[in-house]
């Protein structure tokens, strides 16, 4: 939501069954998404040659998000055959667990459970995640000093408690009382993994789509949630207007994509070679320059 989200500025209803993020976010995409995650999606709302995002696990990243974007795009014939909204919430709900946090000014929240299928399958996302990058510390040939970029919402920090909060809606101003109180718990196991990278020789670089004007909240955020400070020059947030190394092609605004990857053009125009990078949105891994590309579970939103 925040790095993402903040992107999808303006208003966003509150009125549970209505999944509305002003901009990209829209039901059929998290229904999408939700499909890949849980597998839920059946054959009934696919068109004759859409792809099957679910029933067909696409090999790569690229396949996956087009699978998604197919699945955006789709118009259903049969609303009885589309997975009911409020049903998708408890899913995502379901999936999450329940368990609780206090944070100044937002008060008691719901945050994800230890118990929960996320935190194991963000076991399992980060045991692998080590294992290749120990290995590719052995024998990546890569030139440059190696790196790793993170996104920050909801690929190291867990904005499912403002989620809940605002009934799967967004809003910039209600979010920003939540970036501002650090009310956002650690992904789980992903401080481990940051750590691990650091401890391993590898760079560690963070790029948000949160707004440069968040860039001391950002960092009291993620030291709050466990996280040593990022490196000077480390943390890249959006900006207002992009700086000449980005290129976009509706300047003077970048997509996510564009903003995302000409930050990592950057980065290893900057003599870095990045081995991985790890988000919870397709637009935080595709465009190139990204390494091992390592997609962390989100259901609750899509930012294309
Ligand atoms: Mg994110």
């Amino acid at each position: 939501m925040t790095p993402s989200t903040a992107e999808a500025a303006g208003s966003a209803t509150t009125r549970r069954g209505r999944l509305s993020r002003s901009l990209p976010v829209i039901a059929g995409a998290a229904i999408a998404a939700a499909g890949l995650a849980f597998g839920s999606l059946t054959a009934a709302s696919a068109q004759p040659g859409q792809q099957h995002c679910t029933t067909t696990r696409p090999a790569s990243i690229a396949q996956q998000a087009a699978c998604v974007q197919a699945e955006d795009a789709f118009t259903p014939v049969n609303g009885n055959a589309e997975l009911n909204v409020n049903v998708l919430e408890d899913q995502v709900e379901h999936y999450y667990g329940s368990a609780s946090a206090t944070y100044p000014v937002v008060g008691t929240v719901t945050i994800p459970a230890r118990d929960s299928n996320y935190a194991a399958q963000m076991k399992q996302i980060v045991d692998r995640a080590e294992a290749y990058l120990a290995a590719a510390g052995r024998h990546d040939h890569g030139t440059g000093k190696p790196a790793v970029v993170f996104d920050i919402d909801d690929t190291l920090l867990n904005t499912y408690d403002y989620t809940l909060a605002e009934q799967f809606g967004y809003s910039s101003a209600t979010n920003e009382i939540w970036v501002d109180n650090a009310a956002f718990p650690a992904v789980f196991y992903m401080p481990q993994l940051v750590r691990f990278a650091a401890s391993h020789g590898y760079s560690v670089f963070f790029i948000t789509g949160r707004p440069q004007s968040q860039t001391a909240a950002t960092v009291k955020d993620l030291t709050s949630a466990g996280y040593a400070a990022p490196q000077g020059g480390h943390l890249f947030l959006k900006p207002a207007v992009p700086p000449a190394y980005l290129h976009c092609a509706k300047a003077p605004s970048c997509t996510t994509i564009e903003y995302k990857s000409g930050t990592r053009k950057h980065i290893s125009s900057e003599g870095y070679n990045i081995v991985a990078d790890f988000g919870d949105q397709y637009s935080d891994l595709l465009g190139g320059d990204a390494g091992h590309q390592v997609k962390i579970p989100n259901p609750m939103y899509y930012i294309p």
